[in-house]
């Protein structure tokens, strides 16, 4: 970043940050309420412009909550200027935020079935790649198929032969093993190769892992639910 003074506007206000940002308490994407920001500007004579800006938003639900907002970007990121909306970005901003975004499938979080464990490892795996930790963020995917294999009945130290032994057991089909390979060689190569994977690539990761306990947790709980309510139902049928 360039070394020069930053021009600083500092305001309190109270408009709607134009697009929604996910709210951890009410679980979906809200309208938040910009209640301070502070702007930085730093113009470099030869280097591109950064900006900075840090505000203080509120969700604007009945839950009300507070979340520190950071967003940086630079004008290498312009593709050009236009006269109703000034700079237009082609790069997207740099979100970060305090408490971090935790995107959790509710599902998983409230099932009955999935070990403790799991959803545990699920919740911290999904809180490292929010804190940018992708490298540990690998690990944890490697560590929920360790627990998924053990739970399901694999008996072998080894994870390779862990997932091999899922397959004999017919526990998995062949489209799950790959991928349960797959997403085993991030961890690998973190551990291992000090290979970091693309955000993207382990939040599609996460997503194949909810896919996974969906299907061998979720759908059971309800079946079990489906067949409770037919009964229950024919029950005051008959009567
Ligand atoms: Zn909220």
């Amino acid at each position: 970043m360039s070394n020069s003074n930053p021009k600083i506007v500092k305001s309190t206000e109270n408009s709607k940050l134009k697009k929604k940002i996910f709210c951890n308490r009410c679980g979906i994407d809200t309208v938040h309420l910009v209640l301070s920001r502070v702007s930085f500007t730093y113009i470099g004579k030869d280097e591109p412009t950064f900006w900075s800006d840090y505000c203080v938003i509120q969700c604007n639900n009945d839950c009300h909550a507070i979340t520190f907002m950071e967003t940086h970007n630079h004008s290498d990121n312009l593709s050009g200027y236009d006269p109703d909306e000034g700079d237009v970005t082609i790069g997207e901003d740099e979100y970060i935020y305090y408490p971090e975004r935790i995107i959790l499938n509710k599902e998983i979080m409230e099932s009955r079935t999935i070990p403790k464990v799991m959803k545990e490892i699920y919740y911290e795996t999904i809180s490292l790649v929010s804190k940018k930790m992708f490298r540990f963020a690998a690990l944890g995917l490697r560590v929920i198929i360790e627990e998924f294999s053990k739970d399901k009945g694999a008996k072998t130290r080894d994870l390779s032969k862990k997932i091999k032994e899922l397959r004999k057991l017919e526990i998995i089909n062949d489209s799950d093993k790959n991928i349960l390979f797959e997403l085993k060689k991030f961890g690998d190569g973190a551990a291992h190769r000090n290979e970091v994977q693309q955000e993207s690539i382990l939040n599609l990761s996460l997503k194949i892992i909810e896919g996974l306990l969906f299907k061998f947790y979720v759908v059971d709980e309800k079946r079990t639910l489906f067949e409770e309510q037919k009964n229950a139902l024919l029950k005051t049928t008959k009567k």
